[in-house]
């Protein structure tokens, strides 16, 4: 695969390692997956054989996002009045969403997939982890592989997080029986989408982590066989922490969540954490201790209505922060740049509660890129260097909508908030979305086709 020349950028985000710094007037010439040269007139040297050049005027040009948390099956259950959070206890809430949830195929997972991976596309997301962890029996176990194959459609890099849950209703989870798998069920599968998918080589564009759903809803022997497996295997660990389980967690097992998973060797540099909305100060300094990420995700809080993630005690302690949509069952879009807005305002709102002061909102930006690629263990993503991935997207700032904000790049996201699609986005130094495109696929069809697996859902 041949390269491409962007010209005279107005602004790259550029990171050497050291931290994001703002290129004026540059260009950025990538070769195959990787990003070869950032700098004033490379047009003037002779460029790779092959190499499409273009203007970039007017470009604000940033490191690809990298979403840490999402359930892309969720995406089926959008906008729906008779689901509003605001209405409904979460045993109410749990007792509607569940029946749609059991009711989804093979097929509807595809689509869903599809429908929330093109959204995060047109959005800047490069990178899309995703926690699937509904399994309706009927659906059979094939959901991973056919994520995977929606995932290479689009041309998105995906780590599948391979989610799933083993305790009954009768002994205190959430599930209903046709969504449980055993420790053993939900274990195998586990290792053969690994051996099948999981590629730790640079540049992959597939990795798997084993994520059972939530300690809550599973029995201790699937997190331990989780970690033993991981470890085994070499792959991340995800599961959600701190959402409001912990006084459950420490009813049944004498311990709060963190405790609880630190004690089964459910934490460390490769595991992260969604949520951690409830964790006390104590409980961040372990993770800070452990290397134990957090996946942060802003608009499920708004929802909620939970206690406020406490974003500057963890940059405080120096716990490593990624963003996430989260599903769409409690944030109603898949777009990881709108969480970088959102994220930064929900800060600001209870700052004058806080020990600690609100992060710049240029870091806002590093927690959607370099930190979320840490989360997943990558050191070939979330920056513009030479020798990195080609990850990246563009945003064309000639327009009103970014008169008086063009001096800060790397603040605009977070300050000013961005509702529109890129103009271009880029995966491994492969055009994925453009001027209001996929190329090389029909928008209007996946639509039709993925309205068409949805409507065989809807609740009567
Ligand atoms: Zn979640």
């Amino acid at each position: 695969m041949a390269g491409y020349l962007f010209k005279n950028c107005a602004a790259i985000i550029v990171d050497d390692g050291t931290g994001q710094t703002v290129h004026r007037d540059a260009d950025i010439l990538t070769d195959g997956p990787a990003i070869k040269a950032i700098g004033q007139n490379l047009s003037a040297a002779p460029q790779p054989e092959g190499t499409t050049v273009r203007d970039a005027t007017g470009w604000f040009v940033y490191p690809g996002l990298v979403n840490t948390h999402h359930h892309f099956f969720q995406t089926f259950v959008r906008n729906r009045a008779d689901l509003d959070w605001t209405k409904l206890s979460v045993i109410e809430w749990l007792d509607r969403i569940y029946p749609i949830f059991s009711r989804l195929t093979e097929d509807c997972f595809y689509h869903s997939s599809l429908t929330a991976m093109a959204e995060l596309i047109k959005h800047g997301c490069t990178t899309a982890f995703d926690h699937q962890y509904c399994y309706p029996r009927h659906a059979g176990k094939r959901i991973v592989d056919r994520q995977f194959e929606a995932a290479e459609k689009l041309g998105i890099r995906f780590h599948a997080g391979r989610g799933g849950n083993s305790l009954p209703k009768s002994e205190g989870s959430t599930i209903p029986d046709e969504m449980l798998e055993t420790t053993d069920e939900f274990i195998n599968d586990c290792a053969r989408v690994i051996d099948a998918y999981h590629d730790d080589a640079p540049f992959s564009m597939r990795q798997v982590v084993v994520s059972p759903c939530q300690p809550v809803n599973a029995y201790r022997e699937t997190f331990v066989e989780s970690v033993r497996l991981a470890r085994d295997k070499h792959v991340f660990l995800h599961t959600h922490v701190g959402e409001g389980e912990s006084p459950v967690i420490e009813a049944r097992h004498g311990m709060r969540t963190v405790d609880y998973l630190e004690e089964m060797g459910f934490a460390g540099p490769d595991t992260f954490y969604a949520h951690c909305w409830e964790l006390t100060h104590a409980e961040l300094a372990k993770m800070a201790a452990s290397g134990t990420g957090v996946s942060h995700c802003p608009e499920p809080v708004y929802l909620v209505g939970a206690e406020v993630t406490d974003i500057p005690a963890m940059a405080a302690l120096g716990v490593r922060v990624g963003l996430g949509c989260d599903g769409a069952a409690s944030n109603d879009n898949s777009n990881l740049m709108h969480c970088i807005h959102s994220g930064y305002m929900l800060q600001c709102l209870v700052a004058s509660t806080r020990q600690h002061p609100v992060p710049p909102p240029a870091d806002f930006l590093r927690y959607a890129t370099v930190e979320g690629a840490s989360l997943l263990g990558r050191k070939d993503i979330g920056r513009l260097a030479p020798g990195m991935a080609a990850d990246l997207f563009a945003i064309d700032t000639r327009r009103m909508d970014y008169v008086g904000t063009r001096h800060d790049p790397l603040s605009l996201l977070a300050k000013v908030g961005i509702g529109m699609a890129t103009d271009m986005t880029m995966v491994n130094g492969r055009i994925v979305w453009e001027d209001g495109e996929f190329p090389g696929l029909d928008e209007a069809r996946m639509m039709a086709e993925a309205e068409a697996a949805l409507s065989t859902i809807t609740l009567a």
